[in-house]
């Protein structure tokens, strides 16, 4: 038997995968082939840019301390050419997904400011979507501190400018999406038919278990527990029940969620005192109204979580550029130890369903 030492100093390859995945009788998880032959075509769901104005504002969330890799995240982020058009070749993505960085409108404290910020992202993201329709789509901004402005600007984002669904930067001015104000905004969601992206945003408030640890407020630790909270307050609020063919999208291998929906089933079954019928606990809603992508993660342990828990239909590749090098994340996934037909249905066919390409 190897020490906790060294299983916790190496990667897990293949081979132990294989032994785990054996050991553990997951006898049908797709883990016969470890390479693509060639690298698989990709579509990227979570790849973001800035304007000018949220830069200016400061709603350009600054995940690092180094001046040098901030520097060169912003220089990628207002650049829709040759920069970013490199970093997909150099990954295999035909089609990036793109949309405005975090926290971005939902940073933004005053309404009409908001209104005026998300109409003008997705006014340039259009321009540079119009310009490489074969590479670039959108997901719209939204400008959630008026929940009927964002419906309007969500109408217009779909309808006129051609957007494939929209991306959510976490709370907005403290109130989370399963508030009742938003309610219309789901319904608007649901009649579009198009999937809402719960990315990370800055928390409401700083939590005492965080406090004197800068480390853990960003992308370490707070923005996976808030989205994952953020993602548990939707299914609890009976929201899929209400709307059953919505679609979130979760980033960051489904930040943490796919991992542990047994012990969130078990222990609601518990709170509540009763156990429940099969399509009332968490865990049905996660399987049928979420998504996750790879966005953030080149990691084969918490893949393979993610196809046992979820299926190989529930599962897209993402980067999250320019946070994340697209190489690596394009190497991930060409190396991850799943058959090539499951390969393709993470790079880019359940892309395809989900974003109705
Ligand atoms: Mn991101």
């Amino acid at each position: 038997m190897p020490s906790f030492d060294n299983l916790a100093s190496r990667p897990l390859g293949r081979r132990n995968l294989l032994k785990i995945g054996a050991a553990a009788g997951l006898a049908s998880l797709p883990l016969e082939q470890a390479k693509a032959a060639t690298p698989m075509r990709k579509i990227a769901l979570e790849e973001h840019f800035a304007t000018a104005e949220l830069e200016k504002r400061g709603l350009v969330a600054r995940p690092t301390r180094s001046e040098t890799l901030f520097a060169d995240i912003e220089r990628r982020l207002a650049d829709f050419d040759e920069l970013r058009l490199a970093a997909m070749d150099s990954a295999g993505i035909d089609l990036s997904v793109l949309s405005a960085t975090t926290p971005g409108v939902q940073g933004e404290k005053d309404t009409a400011t908001a209104i005026r910020l998300a109409q003008q992202a997705n006014d340039l993201l259009a321009q540079q979507v119009h310009k490489r329709p074969g590479r670039y789509a959108g997901f719209a901004a939204v400008p959630l501190q008026d929940p009927a402005a964002a419906i309007k600007e969500l109408q217009r984002a779909i309808k006129d400018l051609g957007f494939k669904g929209t991306l959510i930067n976490g709370q907005t001015n403290g109130h989370y999406l399963d508030d009742e104000r938003f309610l219309p905004f789901w319904e608007a969601v649901q009649d579009l038919d198009v999937p809402v992206y719960l990315h990370p945003g800055d928390l409401p408030d700083k939590p005492a278990m965080f406090a004197g640890r800068p480390e853990l407020n960003g992308p370490v630790w707070a923005w996976t527990a808030d989205t994952g909270a953020h993602a548990l307050r939707l299914i609890f609020s009976g929201l899929f029940t209400r709307l059953p063919r919505l679609k979130v999208i979760l980033g960051h291998m489904g930040e943490t969620l796919p991992f542990l929906l047994w012990r969130i089933d078990n222990r609601y079954e518990l709170e509540v005192g009763k156990s429940l019928a099969p399509d009332a606990r968490p865990s049905f809603f996660f399987r049928r109204n979420f998504v996750i992508t790879t966005s953030g993660v080149c990691d084969n342990a918490p893949l393979i979580d993610a196809l046992s828990a979820l299926g190989e239909d529930n599962i897209l590749f993402s980067v999250d550029y320019p946070y994340q090098d697209s190489k690596q994340a394009g190497d991930f996934i060409d190396n991850a130890p799943v058959s090539d037909a499951v390969r393709a249905k993470i790079c880019n066919g359940n892309a395809k369903r989900v974003l109705h390409l």
